[in-house]
């Protein structure tokens, strides 16, 4: 299983310029042979990407224009957010405890500084299975671009993504729960792979019931995901935009719906577009557990609140999961390859 990457050159010159020790000393130990160029994928190791890469946009909720730089990271980095437009901040972990308002998107915080809508560009994170990097903001939410993660994808796989030398840890469901509200619900059972089931209900002649089954395996994120874009109802969007939301929202980065059509001239990208798009915010969202996941999660129209919810049960010590490493002998979870159509 082959892949272009990058030259991992480019990444010791990113991390030499970086003034931080913790990346001074990941750069030395790349010097000596730690970091190295992937060429077949290994998933028993972490891995981070080969150089930096930046881009910039609107943001769909504040209205501003944003750059967005993503870094390659040491081993054991995680998934961290830093606000370059507030100076000596802290950067913030990518983590379901620091999630803050689930309110339309996911937002994560700490000491009183805050990252919006995250969930897309941690789908893609997730579907590239990049562990650590480092992404840097200069503003307080990231690009929303087309509304789906395909521009994130086709960021990373910019950037090449190369093999570190620790070992990765996976989080597995060790037994079936649920969590519940109203009629929604997301259930977890024990499964070898990562496989998502989606049903959603909209009494909308566009949308109506819809549902898809997913698994995680050779590019299926970039192809049957990732370019799911995000949607909305044209009767909602005034009261949205008083409580200061969707400020940068249009239908170029939106799928918007009047009360009886499809208000883009594109039309859908899938038939089925608006269910895909559920699955990439839960992919988002559950990539604040900081493991890749194996499991079946079965889902009816569940939003933000209630992934949040479900990572907290899921991680919070009440024996639904464990926490290990694990040795693959094939290509079982491939990067995005040539996933994107
Ligand atoms: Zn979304």
């Amino acid at each position: 299983m082959l892949f272009s990457a990058g030259p991992c050159k480019s990444a010791f010159q990113v991390v030499c310029r970086a003034s931080e020790g913790r990346y001074k000393a990941w750069h030395e130990r790349c010097l000596r042979g730690g970091g190295r160029i992937i060429r077949g994928v290994n998933y028993s190791r972490q891995h981070t990407i080969g150089q930096s890469v930046w881009c910039s946009g609107v943001a769909l909720h504040c209205g501003l224009k944003v750059a967005l730089v993503l870094k390659p990271a040491p081993e054991d980095h995680g998934i961290k957010f830093l606000r370059t437009d507030i100076p000596g901040c802290s950067p913030i972990r990518a983590r379901y405890s620091n999630v803050v308002d689930t309110c339309q998107a996911t937002t994560i915080g700490a000491a009183g500084l805050t990252v919006s809508t995250i969930e897309h560009l941690m789908a893609a994170v997730y579907g590239c299975r990049v562990d650590n990097l480092l992404v840097e903001l200069s503003g307080p939410e990231p690009p929303i671009f087309d509304g789906s993660a395909a521009p994130f994808v086709k960021l990373i796989r910019k950037a090449s993504i190369v093999e570190q030398e620790a070992a990765r840890n996976y989080l597995t469901i060790r037994k079936p729960f649920t969590v519940t509200k109203d009629d929604s619900f997301i259930k977890a059972t024990p499964c070898d792979e990562f496989r998502v089931r989606y049903e959603i209900d909209y009494p909308h002649p566009c949308v109506g019931n819809q549902r898809y089954s997913w698994s995680l395996k050779n590019g299926s994120f970039g192809a049957e995901i990732a370019q799911a874009r995000t949607f909305g109802f044209l009767k909602d969007v005034r009261k949205l935009q008083k409580m200061g939301l969707i400020q940068g929202g249009s239908l170029s980065n939106s799928v918007v719906f009047d009360d009886h059509e499809l208000l883009n001239t594109g039309g859908f990208r899938y038939a089925d577009e608006c269910v895909r798009h559920k699955i990439l915010d839960f992919i988002g969202d559950l990539a604040l557990t900081g493991l890749p996941v194996l499991g079946s999660f079965t889902i009816r129209k569940a939003g933000h609140e209630l992934h949040s919810r479900f990572l907290t049960e899921l991680m919070d010590g009440k024996g639904y999961a464990d926490i290990k490493q694990l040795e693959f002998e094939s290509a079982y979870l491939s990067h995005e390859v040539s996933a994107l159509a």
